[in-house]
C-alpha cells in the first residue's frame, strides 16, 4: 500500500538582517513600512528581511518532506496558493507520483493565465519537499532518484561582495581567493563607480588567474551592453549575466552573439515554456536556473533541454533558509552540462544556524548533504520567524 499524503503545512518566514542583501541601502534609499526598498542600480525591489515559505509534508505513517518556495516579496501570498488551491490537490496522493502532480497543478491554473509568476513559486516549494519524502520513504538521496550521482563535489563562484566603496568590495573579494575560492561575480547594482572601476579594481586585487563575473541585473539595451562587455573583457572577463531586460529575447541573442564573453540568463525564469524561446533565439551560453522558483521537476526538465541546446548550467542561488540550496546542489549533483554553482556567502553561511545538515561550502566547492531525499531539516529556531498572514 503506498504511504499517501496526509498533510500540507506552510510558513511563511522573515529572517531580519543587519545589512540588506547586496550591502548598505544607497544615500536617499529608505525601507517603507513593509521593509521593502528598491535599489536603484537596477530598479528592482527588495526586503530588509530574508524571506521565503517552508513547506512541510507529511505522509500518512508520520514521514515528513520539506520544501521551501520563493518569497522574497509577499511570502504570505505564496503561502496563501499553497494552502487554499495546492493543497486539496495533492492530499491523498502518493508523493511517488510527483511529476504527475507537478503537471496537475500546473495544468489547473493554466487557462486562468496563471503560467508562472507566484503560482509557480507555489509549486515549487512543493514539488521540493514531495522529493524529498520520495527519498526518504525509499532511503535514497534525490540525485539517486533522479538518475545517479555525477559529481560528489560542486565547484562554485562566490556571488555578492557587499561593502561601501570598491575598494572594501575588491578586498573581500581578495580575502575569498585567499580561503580557496577561484571565481568571484560582482553587482553591477552597486558598482557605485561603475562596472569598468569595480572590474579594474578587483582584477587588481585578486590577480590574473581568477574567474570574474559580472551580473548586469537587466540594466541594457543591446548595443550598450555589448560596449560595456567589450570594455570589461580588457581585465579578462569570465561571463556576463543578464545583460538586456528580461523581455527582450532580440537584444539577449544579439548580445550573445556580438561578444567574446560568456553570456548566462534565466534566474527569473520559472519553465521550460519561459526558456524555450531563449534556447531557440540562442540568447546565452548558459543558463541560471533558480530552484526556489522552478522545485526539483521543473529545474532538471529545463536542465535537460539546456543541454540539448549545448548550453551550461550555473544554477542561480536566491534567499532562502537552506532547503532550496539543498534541493539545488541535488539536481547540480547529476548533470553532465553543470559548470559551477553560485555561493551566496551572506546567506547560507548565516541561515545554516536553522538548519541540521553536513551540507557546507569550502576551498572552492560545495559538498553534498547526506541522508535520504534533501538531506536537510529545518531546526526549531526557525518557527520564531514564521509571519502571520497579512490577506
Ligand atoms: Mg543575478
Amino acid at each position: 500500500m503506498p504511504d499517501l499524503i496526509a498533510s500540507i503545512e506552510l510558513f511563511p518566514l522573515a529572517i531580519p538582517r543587519d545589512e540588506p542583501y547586496l550591502g548598505p541601502l544607497e544615500a536617499g534609499t529608505q525601507p517603507n513600512v513593509h521593509g521593502y526598498f528598491v535599489r536603484p542600480g537596477n530598479r528592482t525591489i527588495y526586503s530588509t528581511h530574508d524571506q521565503s515559505v517552508l513547506v512541510k509534508v507529511t505522509s500518512e505513517s508520520g514521514v515528513v518532506g520539506w520544501g521551501e518556495s520563493f518569497g522574497v516579496t509577499v511570502p504570505d501570498v505564496v503561502a496563501q496558493l499553497q494552502k487554499q488551491l495546492i493543497a486539496p490537490l495533492v492530499i491523498g496522493r502518493d508523493p511517488h507520483d510527483v511529476m504527475v502532480i507537478y503537471e496537475d497543478l500546473y495544468d489547473a491554473l493554466r487557462v486562468r493565465g496563471f503560467y508562472g509568476g507566484f503560482w509557480v513559486d507555489a509549486i515549487a516549494g512543493v514539488d521540493m519537499a514531495l522529493w524529498d519524502l520520495r527519498g526518504k520513504l525509499t532511503g535514497l538521496p534525490v540525485y539517486k532518484l533522479l538518475g545517479g550521482l555525477r559529481h560528489a563535489q560542486i565547484p562554485v563562484y562566490v556571488s555578492g561582495l557587499p561593502g561601501k566603496t570598491k575598494e572594501d568590495r575588491a578586498a573581500l573579494g581578495k580575502r575569498w581567493i585567499d580561503r580557496g575560492f577561484s571565481a568571484l561575480k560582482f553587482a553591477a547594482a552597486v558598482a557605485d563607480e561603475g562596472e569598468v572601476a569595480e572590474m579594474k579594481a578587483i582584477r587588481a586585487a585578486v590577480g590574473p588567474d581568477v574567474k570574474i563575473l559580472v551580473d548586469l541585473h537587466w540594466r541594457y539595451t543591446a548595443l550598450e551592453a555589448i560596449q560595456l562587455i567589450e570594455k570589461l573583457d580588457r581585465y579578462d572577463l569570465y561571463l556576463a549575466e543578464a545583460p538586456c531586460e528580461s523581455e527582450d529575447i532580440d537584444g539577449q541573442a544579439q548580445v550573445a552573439r556580438s561578444v567574446k564573453t560568456q553570456v548566462a540568463i534565466g534566474e527569473e525564469l520559472r519553465t521550460v515554456y519561459e526558456y524555450r524561446p531563449r534556447f531557440l533565439a540562442r540568447c546565452m551560453n548558459v543558463i541560471q536556473p533558480e530552484m526556489a522558483h522552478t522545485g526539483i521537476t521543473a529545474f532538471w526538465r529545463i536542465c535537460q533541454m539546456a543541454a540539448a541546446f549545448h548550453c551550461k548550467v550555473m544554477p542561480h542561488a536566491t534567499i532562502n533558509i537552506g532547503i532550496v540550496q539543498a534541493a539545488s546542489l541535488q539536481v547540480s549533483a547529476t548533470l553532465s552540462n553543470l559548470a559551477m554553482h553560485e555561493y551566496q556567502h551572506s546567506i547560507f553561511d548565516r541561515n545554516l544556524q536553522f538548519v541540521e545538515t553536513s551540507m557546507h561550502c569550502a576551498n572552492g566547492a560545495f559538498s553534498l548533504p547526506d541522508g535520504p531525499g534533501l538531506g536537510v531539516e529545518p531546526k526549531e529556531e526557525i518557527f520564531q520567524y514564521v509571519v502571520r498572514s497579512v490577506l
